[in-house]
């Protein structure tokens, strides 16, 4: 029998949810418990869907490789919960608790928590990616860590980031803030005597044995993007200002799902549908022409 504590992380490419995990991972050891962490990456591209396993007890883990039914589900934004490539409640139990990050009002019985993450780690530190501080400590609260093991599991993943002193004191800023907010959430219960869980031999043996072709045909088909609806993976729009725009044709080039188009006069003409917001673009140009906007869905 088992007392290990299973946690999943859902994100997309770019959002340090592989960070996230590590920074619960850091946390728990540091806290006397062991620990597993590992991701799945399969086909990497920004804004892809991806997941990170946390696997925590208080002696040996038996198991290994995904984890399928989770106790807690930690999702970086809710446009997850609607991508098939990513079906982040998939093998969610009763007893599940579900950490959304979100904007909106969500549906998802019985165990929920929400709340605008993005928001807090814009106002904080004004970087998206400190999203792995603020879910990571939200991770911490929720199974039961203490507010010092929370920050020294931030510290130690953020120490092997290029991150400057003034950023990395912006993100236990945010790390406190979050786990204060966590005060009203109910912590996530501590299992007792389950079974070990194994993972289903055929969902190994055709991962590891399928050519990429079959196993993953949608992504390796070329020219995929309107097929893969690359344009709901968006968090932040890239919107063209021409008075600022020389024609130059950057983003043009550099925009990886060819989500940008020339109009009549030359100047770029950014297609939603397809755009999945890594603000490539908005990096890239050098006049600047691109306002980076939220975007929030009803
Ligand atoms: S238009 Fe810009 S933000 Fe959108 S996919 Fe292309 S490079 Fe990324
Ligand atoms: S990179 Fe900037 S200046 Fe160049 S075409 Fe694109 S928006 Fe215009």
């Amino acid at each position: 029998m088992s007392e290990v504590l299973r946690i999943r992380f859902h994100g997309r490419g770019g959002q340090g949810m592989k960070t996230a995990s590590r920074i619960l991972g850091s946390a728990a050891f540091d806290a006397g418990f062991v620990v597993q962490d590992s991701p799945t990456y399969g086909a990497e591209r920004r804004g892809a869907p991806l997941a990170a396993f946390v696997r925590i007890g208080r002696e040996s883990i038996l198991e290994r490789g995904a984890i399928e039914r989770p106790h807690l589900v930690v999702v970086s934004d809710d446009t997850l919960l609607d991508d098939p490539g990513a079906a982040p409640l998939a093998g969610c139990r009763e007893d599940t608790t579900v950490l959304v990050n979100s904007t909106r009002e969500l549906n998802i019985p019985p165990r929920l928590v929400h709340a605008d993450f993005t928001a807090m780690v814009l106002e904080r530190t004004g970087r998206v990616e400190s999203l792995s501080t603020a879910l990571g400590a939200a991770a911490s609260r929720l199974i039961g860590l203490d507010l010092a093991e929370c920050l020294a599991g931030v510290e130690h993943e953020l120490a092997q980031a290029s991150l400057d002193a003034g950023q990395r004191a912006l993100n236990l800023e945010l790390a406190r803030e979050v786990y204060e907010l966590g005060s009203s959430w109910a912590p996530v219960p501590w299992p007792e005597d389950e079974a070990v869980e194994t993972a289903t031999p055929a969902v190994l043996v055709e991962l590891a044995l399928d050519p990429a072709r079959r196993a993953t045909p949608s992504v390796y088909a070329s020219a995929n993007s309107p097929a893969r609806r690359t344009g709901s993976w968006r968090q932040f729009r890239p919107v063209l200002e021409p008075e600022k725009c020389n024609r130059c044709w950057l983003c043009f080039v550099w925009c990886p799902e060819a989500a940008i188009a020339l109009d009549e006069n030359e100047f770029p003409q950014v297609s939603y549908d397809v755009c999945k917001g890594c603000l490539l673009c908005a990096h890239e140009c050098p006049t600047q022409a691109f306002r980076v906007e939220r975007e929030v869905r009803a």
